[in-house]
């Protein structure tokens, strides 16, 4: 098995973080996971060296500075990166390494690492409906934070729909629909990228309509209720 660096990127929402956590518990021996470092708080539960290396900023900076980064980017005022340290760690454990990050990020990945070290992986919820309500059930951000966050999510989905047609970074796209297949199929890819049928640059149109959608919805979202004050 060639080690791969696995990279998992979707709309805040879109399920990133749930399939990463399901390969590593599916397949401890296959595949390890790169420990982000943030600016941000934790959220209830996270815990400093599982979730993310929780730093300040001015550590965050002076890691920058020092180029401890294989790839960085801001998220909705924090910033968030990638260390090499973590990347190489996994990889010379002889695993696949899984980096759950923003689309900027994923673009930085696949400069480092050509097709077919890395393997890029957009993922969507089968509609913005699903992505909003799976959103309210998780609770972990403020209406505002949540606003901001499905504004980006808007730009994500629209950057990812303009990279698959000129197949740039993102190698997949996966809808996370029922978990199990969703997995199952990141599984698959991973495990041979070039054989897996349903190329990505077949679904820009998918990715353009789910943003126009989840733009209206966003837009609705953020207008007062009829009748109030
Ligand atoms: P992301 O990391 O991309 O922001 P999460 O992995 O946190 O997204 O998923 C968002 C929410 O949706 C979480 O509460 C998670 O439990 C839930 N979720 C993820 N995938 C599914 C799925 N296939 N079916 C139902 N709920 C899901
Ligand atoms: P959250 O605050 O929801 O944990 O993450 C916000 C966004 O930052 C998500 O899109 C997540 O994938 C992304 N992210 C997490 N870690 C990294 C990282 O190391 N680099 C980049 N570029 N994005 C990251």
């Amino acid at each position: 098995m060639t080690p791969r660096v696995v990279v998992l990127a979707a709309p805040s929402g879109g399920g990133k973080t749930t399939i990463a956590r399901e390969l590593l518990r599916r397949r401890p021996g296959v595949f390890g996971y790169s420990v982000s470092a943030t600016t941000r708080r934790p959220r209830a539960g996270e815990r400093d060296g599982e979730a993310y290396h929780f730093l300040t900023r001015d550590e965050f900076a002076r890691r920058v500075a020092a180029g401890e980064f294989l790839e960085w980017a801001e998220y909705a005022g924090e910033s968030y990166g990638t260390l090499r340290s973590e990347v190489e760690r996994v990889l010379a454990s002889g695993r696949h390494v899984v980096l759950d990050i923003e689309v900027k990020g994923a673009r930085q990945v696949r400069a480092a690492y050509p097709r077919p070290t890395s393997v890029s992986i957009f993922i969507i919820p089968p509609s913005p409906d699903v992505l909003l309500e799976r959103l309210r059930l998780r609770r972990t951000e403020s209406g505002r934070e949540l606003q901001e966050r499905l504004a980006i999510a808007v730009r994500e989905v629209e950057a990812a729909a303009e990279d698959v047609k000129h197949a740039i970074v993102f190698d997949h796209i996966v809808v996370n629909d029922m978990l199990d297949a969703a997995v199952k199929r990141v599984i698959e890819i991973v495990d041979e990228p070039e054989a897996v049928q349903h190329r990505a640059s077949d679904t820009w149109g998918l990715l353009a309509d789910f943003a126009r959608n989840l733009e209206q919805h966003a837009q609705q979202l953020g207008q007062p209720a009829r009748g109030s004050t």
